[in-house]
């Protein structure tokens, strides 16, 4: 999953400002209780996503995948006061855990959970973003940014994660997570309504900007 040395990794995490408290106790559970942990976004991601929701300083969230709630708690950070992070998910078990982090964290106000399959979830959240986070299920990529691109206002962002799946989207594959990703950076990168760059740390980060209607 990552394509920096272990070694510059570790470098940037020393250089890269501390997650609360809260976040490594969240991260320790998760790894602790929780299966496939790695989905997790972590130290260096987690900064990376609050960095970015803080210089864009938004009043509404969506994010697709909560887990157990750490990228939510993240991109939390940067919310206008009285701002609002919706998150998905369709597990309930990772949800309760989310929750109850949720609970403790000084956003439990600012955060509206649903669960449920986020295909018939988003449709029904009559709002509007300035940012939006795709972090679920990947072959529905596509779809979920179908669904959410005339819910983002001009000049708001779309930060897709995983888009390099693990180096896979290089290979010719069968694999359907894969084709699916494959599909979705070439629409993304065609799409005329954004200004788009993919960065390849961690796992392949996309962001999305919409400069058009
Ligand atoms: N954003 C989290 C990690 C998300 S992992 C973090 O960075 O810490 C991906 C999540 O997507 C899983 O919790 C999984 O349950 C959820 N998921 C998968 N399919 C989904 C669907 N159809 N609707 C909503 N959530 C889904
Ligand atoms: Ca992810």
């Amino acid at each position: 999953m990552d394509f920096i040395s272990e070694k510059i990794n570790s470098y940037s995490l020393d250089h890269t400002s501390k997650e609360s408290t809260l976040l490594s106790e969240l991260n320790r559970e998760t790894y602790a209780n929780v299966l496939m942990p790695r989905m997790l976004s972590g130290h260096l991601q987690g900064r990376f996503l609050s960095m970015i929701s803080k210089m864009i300083n938004p009043k509404k969230i969506l994010e697709i995948g909560t887990y157990t709630g750490y990228s939510a708690l993240c991109l939390a950070e940067g919310l206008k006061k009285n701002g609002v992070i919706h998150t998905i998910d369709i597990n309930e078990e990772y949800a309760s855990i989310a929750k109850r982090y949720f609970n403790k964290s000084v956003y439990k106000n600012n955060i509206k959970q649903h669960i449920g399959d986020a295909i018939q979830i988003i449709p029904k959240i009559k709002d509007n973003f300035q940012l939006a986070f795709i972090d679920a299920d990947k072959k529905n990529y596509s779809k979920y940014f179908n669904l959410i691109i005339n819910k983002i206002d001009i000049n708001g962002y779309i930060i897709s994660d995983n888009v390099l799946w693990s180096g896979k989207v290089l290979k010719k594959t069968q694999d359907e997570d894969t084709n699916s990703i494959k599909k979705f950076n070439e629409m993304i990168i065609k799409d005329k309504r954004l200004n788009s760059i993919l960065i390849p740390i961690r796992d392949g980060i996309m962001i999305s900007e919409k400069i058009k209607i």
